[in-house]
């Protein structure tokens, strides 16, 4: 199979420590990639160029897909985030987040298996932000009956594709009557279409008790920006945390693959972050092509990839966050080990 060329961004903070273990363990599965590397974030800054340069949303228009490591947002003042401007300068308007229990990673909660979908582009996330007068300041939250029903749609299809049996919405349509309202009229909307896929909507105040009380009750996720991002994290910590949640942002035909965590700058250059949600992301990466190119190969090399690091966690093998003593390159090194028998 010929290589495939694809966008890297290896990000700021932990991001190149662990696009570079990323990188190592891809080569070992056989995936046979080029990588077209691109910056983004304040490695952009430090070269001088834009915080999201133009050649870099060239490269992904181009190749299509990118696997992206995490770029730093500066908090409360300075440029708007990198993330939030990729996704909504490519459209990529749905976030898809598997949250799994893992082999090997004890947590409080053994049966796990949700997936969240986040509406990437709108809500409080469209940066319309302003001082009234001083001392008064407001934020915009936008919905549009385009958003909110392409977002639905794709979330019934993607539970339909994977035999997934429900959708619930997170809402807070008692308060946000408009926008929320919205998004809650458009997800019934599209749920009467599917006679085969339970639907279920839950104020998120409720919700949140919900989920944490039993989350092996939820199936599908629907969630506008801001709720998405925030039970993101939460439900990460179901699992074992930032560094085994993985994510993709997808388009019409576009696709950017990245971990659900940030730059971690408390943990940058020590190599110790877990390269395993990044790995996961690529792992999603290959499946996606795989199916939307039939890269068959890319299958495969999958499958090795996702049997090397259940082995490698049975044994007990991982970084520090999951309670491992191995520093990043150890772990991928251990990975690419592994893969050898497989
Ligand atoms: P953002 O605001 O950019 O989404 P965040 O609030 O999700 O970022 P992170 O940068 O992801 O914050 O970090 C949150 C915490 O999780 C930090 O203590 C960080 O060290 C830890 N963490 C995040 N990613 C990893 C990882 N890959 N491995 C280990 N620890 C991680």
């Amino acid at each position: 199979m010929s290589k495939r060329k694809i966008v890297l961004i290896p990000g700021d903070g932990i991001g190149p420590n662990i696009t570079a273990a990323v990188k190592k363990v891809l080569k070992a599965s056989g995936a046979e990639i080029e990588w077209v590397e691109r910056s983004a974030g304040l490695g952009a800054l430090d070269e001088g160029e834009d915080v999201l340069p133009q050649r870099t949303l060239d490269a992904i228009k181009e190749y299509k897909v990118a696997l992206k490591g995490p770029c730093t947002t500066p908090i409360g003042e300075g440029f708007i985030s990198v993330n939030v401007q990729l996704r909504k300068a490519l459209d990529l308007y749905a976030a898809v987040r598997p949250v799994r229990n893992l082999c090997g990673v004890k947590t409080r909660f053994t049966d796990v298996d949700l997936v969240i979908i986040r509406e990437n582009t709108e809500g409080l996330y469209s940066g319309v932000e302003n001082t009234v007068t001083p001392g008064v300041v407001m934020s915009m939250k936008v919905a549009t009956e385009k958003a909110c029903y392409r977002i639905s749609k794709w979330a019934f299809e993607y539970a339909r594709n994977r035999g997934r049996k429900k959708v619930t919405v997170f809402h807070k349509a008692n308060i946000m009557k408009l926008t929320d309202g919205l998004f809650i009229k458009k997800s019934r909307e599209v749920s009467g279409e599917y006679d085969d896929i339970e639907y279920e909507e839950i104020i998120i105040d409720a919700g949140c008790m919900k989920l944490v009380q039993d989350p092996g009750r939820f199936d599908v996720l629907l969630l506008e920006n801001l709720y998405g991002d925030l039970i993101s994290d939460l439900a990460a910590g179901f699992v074992g945390g930032l560094g085994v949640v993985p994510g993709a942002n997808i388009g019409v035909r576009k696709a950017v693959f990245e971990a659900v965590h940030g730059s971690a700058p408390d943990i940058a250059g020590r190599n110790i972050a877990n390269p395993l949600a990044l790995l996961m992301s690529a792992v999603m990466m290959l499946n996606y092509l795989a199916d939307t190119e039939g890269r068959e190969d890319f299958c495969a090399s999958a499958d090795r990839i996702k049997q090397a690091y259940n082995k490698v966690l049975e044994q007990g093998m991982s970084t520090l966050d999951l309670g491992g003593s191995l520093g990043t390159q150890e772990f991928a090194d251990a990975l690419v080990d592994r893969m050898r028998d497989i």
